[in-house]
């Protein structure tokens, strides 16, 4: 039976940080759901389809994987999907208490499902869409911290405000 996994987020926009976890789950796991959940109390800076199109186009090239969007549970969407495990990253100490909630309701919820962490490489420990923003807001350099198609909707997206 195909193994398929899930990394959900929020991913306004996807950095290099997500796409090196997206990148190892696919090598891991037979297949890859990339999920964006649409119920963030978060305010977002691309709309649901952009950060779709922008993920379709970075990870187009990666056989296995593929991206979806999903309201309500994250839990329910595995469940839909036939997922068998959940995939997150995990950058520092400030992300463990966070995802150890989130992982314990959701094993509260289902509990076949696994949730399996993946350790950022270190180069991307300090990584964040927040902190990517911040810096492309103020003109800063961020070719190193995202994808091509990603650091050129930044900057139009700023240019135009
Ligand atoms: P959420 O809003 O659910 O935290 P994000 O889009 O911020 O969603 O992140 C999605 C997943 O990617 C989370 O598991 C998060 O820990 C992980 N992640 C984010 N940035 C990095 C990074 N720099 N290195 C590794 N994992 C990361």
């Amino acid at each position: 039976m195909s193994k398929l996994a899930v990394v959900p987020g929020s991913f306004d926009p996807l950095t290099n940080g997500h796409l090196d976890i997206i990148k190892r789950a696919a090598k891991i796991f037979d297949r890859v759901n990339i999920v964006i959940m649409n119920n963030s109390a978060k305010e977002s800076l691309f709309s649901i389809e952009e950060r779709m199109e922008l993920i379709a186009e970075v990870t187009g090239s990666l056989e296995n994987v593929k991206v979806e969007t999903s309201a309500g549970l994250m839990i329910e969407y595995a469940e839909r999907v036939g997922a068998v495990a959940v995939v997150r990253g995990l950058r520092a100490v400030s992300d463990f208490e966070y995802e150890m909630q989130i992982t314990s309701m959701n094993r509260v919820l289902d509990e076949e499902i696994e949730t399996f962490f993946i350790m950022t490489n270190n180069q991307y420990s300090f990584l964040s869409s927040s902190i990517v923003k911040e810096v492309a807001k103020y003109g800063g350099n961020i070719s190193e911290l995202v994808p091509k198609p990603v650091e050129v909707a930044l900057k139009k997206r700023y240019l135009a405000q």
